[in-house]
């Protein structure tokens, strides 16, 4: 349980422009300077400057089969939201296309292979820390099994969806839904 109560330290924080106080590059105070109307966090000493920009990461909502129509869900270990449901997903790798990242996601948080069939669209959350490129798969092999920061992976009808921990999930489920009515 301590190497879990660690790791629970050392999930990424969000932090806004105004929480940089130093430069990172040579530690003198960063002030504040407009460019193009928008104010950014400047080391007037060295040039450095805080542009503050979403992480790229990405989820899918996957279904398990045609014939079932169920969805596959993983509960959060780790905080934020730990204890709720999401879809499996997480951060792109630098130099991972979108696409690789979340085969690669599928398989650390679930087991499964997955093939992507389309893209739901690309938002940003309500923090605009992180912006989600949401995909629609299917599996295409591997044994259901939770990874080391899912509690549980399961697969719910679309009727019955759990609590999840975030809205931009649930919305992408909706296009999901209404996507699968229209056609
Ligand atoms: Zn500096």
């Amino acid at each position: 349980m301590a190497d879990e109560d660690q790791n629970a330290f050392v999930q990424w924080r969000h932090a806004p422009p105004s929480a940089w106080q130093y430069c990172p590059l040579c530690q003198d105070s960063l002030v504040n300077h407009a460019w193009d109307g928008k104010m950014r966090r400047y080391c007037p000493h060295c040039g450095f400057v805080y542009w503050e920009r979403p992480l790229p990461a990405v989820a899918a909502v996957i279904r398990e089969s045609e014939a079932s129509g169920r969805i596959l869900l993983v509960r959060r270990r780790y905080p934020p939201q730990e204890g709720l449901w999401t879809l499996p997903g997480g951060g792109v790798e630098a130099g991972e296309s979108i696409d690789e990242a979340m085969i690669r996601e599928a398989e650390e948080e679930t087991g499964l292979a997955i093939a992507l069939d389309y893209q739901l669209g690309t938002w940003s959350t309500p923090s605009h820390e992180t912006i989600i490129t949401f995909f629609a798969a299917r599996v295409q092999g591997g044994m259901l099994v939770a990874g080391t920061d899912a509690l549980e992976a399961e697969w719910f009808p679309l009727r019955a969806m759990p609590r999840l921990a975030f809205d931009t999930h649930a919305e992408a489920i909706e296009r999901y839904e209404r996507g699968q009515k229209d056609s």
